[in-house]
């Protein structure tokens, strides 16, 4: 496959960008090689800069739940813009998606739109802390929730990939508020709560986990987490932004029957453009200002055009029929590609919730991170080079999620699947 025009687009972002790339993880690093440059999308696939094809299954990360280009979000999109990109001022579309989350989410009674999820997570622990009068936030190690400060511990994927467990520049004072606990762990979460309990403001968590790779909750483990956050009045934050609206209308909340008291989104509600919220209880929401005194504010917070585009992707998820399909498509990928790797006898796990899932390298059970690390990441990197090659593009980590979108037809998925066959013979 020639990328000549890839490599001398690199060549150039290098020069003028950190690593040629405007985050991390787009760079290769955790699989080799160099970056593909990439032109345009259409339904499934996106073509690179010297014209290659491949069937996505980054899907921007998360967002295009009906695949590239779809025509209602593009006309959505262009019908605002004509309108006018910003106001500064309120707008109907802000009170048209704030409703649309609302009725998707029983657990949310109100929201506040940000620009990403970065801004949601950060504001989400912001209200915790302003709520309880306490410092302390618990998370899990390998979860993702942003790249902001309280948040970058041991904080998977990106930059777990670039072997900074830890960045530097976040200040030690900051990182010593932040507990981290291994996921799926319910002694752990007992033992932490019994000795500080009283001290945390607020746990936050990935309730399906997408950024060490599909991490699933073992059955008990949020149910505890739950009753823990009441018990010790701690705020129960869950980061939907990865799996709000993409495993179910209402979330990982809606197929896991938990009430959060604060949700956190982005992606999926804003159709491939910049959009974050958070949300929930209103007593919690009506300490954020204007109407409390938890400041929060974003110039283009609420972009009219970024929310029209959300706002074509939530309608289109109201009768629910999206998610049978994507249920149907993604076991009929996963189930080949894992019957494949046994044909071949390649040890491997595949877990998959929904339309997230990732393929380990590995004969043990994937259930947090120290697990998730027992991956072969070198058979990893030639299992993704080798689809790349075959016109497949699979997120460039072990430790991410793939997305399967409802454009992904049998196509899309036949090829997919011959791709693989040729692959794993070679692995
Ligand atoms: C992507 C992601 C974020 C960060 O969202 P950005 O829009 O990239 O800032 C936060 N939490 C989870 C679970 C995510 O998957």
């Amino acid at each position: 496959m020639n990328r000549s025009r890839s490599h001398d687009l690199f060549q150039r972002a290098r020069e003028r960008s950190p690593g040629g790339v405007n985050s991390p993880v787009r760079a290769f690093r955790g699989v080799g090689g160099e970056p593909v440059f990439i032109e345009r999308g259409e339904g499934a696939w996106m073509f690179d800069a010297d014209g290659n094809r491949y069937v996505d299954y980054v899907g921007s990360w998360g967002p295009l739940l009906f695949g590239h280009a779809w025509k209602p979000v593009i006309d959505a999109v262009c019908a605002a813009a004509a309108r006018g990109t910003s106001f500064g001022a309120p707008h109907a579309g802000e009170v048209d998606i704030a409703e649309a989350i609302c009725a998707a989410v029983p657990s949310v009674e109100m929201v506040r739109l940000v620009s990403s999820g970065t801004e949601a997570t950060s504001a989400a622990i912001r209200l915790a802390r302003a709520a309880t009068g306490r410092d302390r936030i618990l998370k899990f190690a390998g979860c993702y929730h942003g790249a902001a400060d309280p948040l970058l511990v041991k904080a998977g994927s990106g930059v777990e990939t670039l072997g900074l467990p830890d960045s530097p520049g976040v200040p030690a004072g900051v990182a010593a508020n932040t507990l981290t606990l291994p996921f799926n762990d319910v002694e752990r979460l007992e033992e932490l709560f019994t000795r500080h309990g009283e001290t945390i403001a607020g746990v936050i968590v990935e309730p399906v986990v997408g950024n060490m790779g599909v991490l699933i909750p073992k059955p008990g483990f949020h149910e505890k987490l739950r009753e823990l956050c009441t018990t010790y009045g701690a705020v129960l934050i869950w980061d939907e932004v990865m799996t709000g609206f993409r495993l179910a209308r209402g979330g990982a909340q809606e197929r896991l029957g938990i009430r959060p008291d604060l949700s956190t989104f982005g992606k999926v509600i804003g159709g491939g453009l910049p959009v974050g919220a958070f949300g929930g209880k209103r007593d919690l929401m009506k300490l954020v200002a204007p109407e409390g005194p938890m400041y929060q504010a974003g110039t283009l917070s609420g972009n009219p055009v970024s929310v029209a585009a959300g706002l074509a992707m939530l309608r289109a998820l109201e009768d629910g029929k999206v998610y049978e399909a994507l249920e149907r498509t993604s076991a009929r990928l996963c189930d080949g590609l894992s019957a494949l790797a046994k044909e071949k006898g390649i040890p491997h796990v595949l877990n998959r919730v929904g339309s997230m899932w990732t393929m380990y390298f590995t004969d043990r059970e994937v259930f947090d991170y120290d697990s998730a690390k027992t991956s072969d990441t070198a058979r990893f990197g030639r299992f993704f080079h080798g689809l790349l090659d075959r016109g497949v593009y699979l997120p460039p980590s072990q430790f991410e999620a793939a997305f399967v979108s409802a454009a992904h037809d049998d196509a899309a998925i036949d090829h997919t699947l011959e791709a693989a066959r040729g692959v794993l013979a070679s692995l």
